[in-house]
């Protein structure tokens, strides 16, 4: 199914991907409609197919349906104008910035962080977004914005905490407790969990501060690790 899904242009892509079943949501179409994905992969002539690709130092950019999963059951808890929910989003593994940018088009006016342990990923991440013409740092009315950063991302990033959505790009061994402590009430975290085999894990916080932990569906990811295990130069 995945694979029928590949088209010519971006449009496209995401045009096969709504009728095929893998894109449900009008909002995340819209999103990744405004993404393209040609600026944020290395071998352009493969931009519009629905398949992974390598972006170097042990990377992949994910397939667009996964991206599109991930949105989709993250929406609920989307900081937009009279929702309850005002932290930030932090996409951890950020490799390409691909779903950095689509989470920003979803929450254009909140702070949307990225974070990736490649110093070379970041770098070439910044690139691709202004590319796709996406200002980085503080937005200009003062509101949201998006700020790459190179760090060990299961540690979150306390200076931008708490978020009421954790996107996790790579497969954690354990669930980091830093992430659990750093979502906000309520806030909800998406992550591949496993090594070997791995399940994408749903973990909601309410507003209370009572966590559950949904496993949702089976995934292959890159693992979430120490930067010398992935990548040695
Ligand atoms: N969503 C990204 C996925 C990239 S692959 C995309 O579609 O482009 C997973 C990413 O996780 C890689 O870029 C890898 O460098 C990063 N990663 C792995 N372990 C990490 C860690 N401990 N901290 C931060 N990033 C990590």
């Amino acid at each position: 199914m995945a694979w029928m899904s590949s088209g010519r242009t971006n449009a496209e892509l995401i045009d096969k991907m709504s009728r095929n079943g893998l894109i449900n949501s009008s909002q995340v179409a819209e999103a990744m409609r405004k993404v393209d994905r040609k600026n944020y992969v290395p071998d352009t002539a493969y931009a519009y197919e629905d398949s992974p690709q390598r972006i170097g130092f042990g990377a992949t950019i994910s397939a667009p349906h996964m991206h599109a999963h991930a949105c989709e059951n993250l929406l609920s808890f989307l900081p937009v104008a009279d929702s309850p929910h005002t932290g930030a989003i932090l996409d951890v593994g950020s490799g390409s910035g691909y779903l950095t940018a689509v989470l920003h088009h979803l929450a254009p006016h909140s702070v949307v962080v990225g974070i990736d342990h490649i110093q070379g990923l970041v770098d070439q991440s910044i690139i691709n977004l202004k590319k796709d013409g996406i200002p980085l740092g503080p937005g200009e009315d003062g509101r949201g914005g998006v700020m790459m950063i190179c760090g060990d991302g299961r540690n979150g990033s306390p200076k931008y905490a708490p978020f009421s959505i954790i996107h996790v790009g790579a497969a954690a061994p354990i669930i980091p407790e830093p992430l659990i402590d750093q979502l906000a009430k309520p806030g909800r975290m998406f992550i591949p969990v496993g090594e070997g085999t791995q399940d994408i894990w749903q973990i909601d916080k309410s507003q209370s501060g009572e966590i559950t932990k949904t496993k949702l569906f089976g995934v292959r990811y890159v693992p979430l690790t120490d930067a010398n295990k992935q990548w040695s130069s």
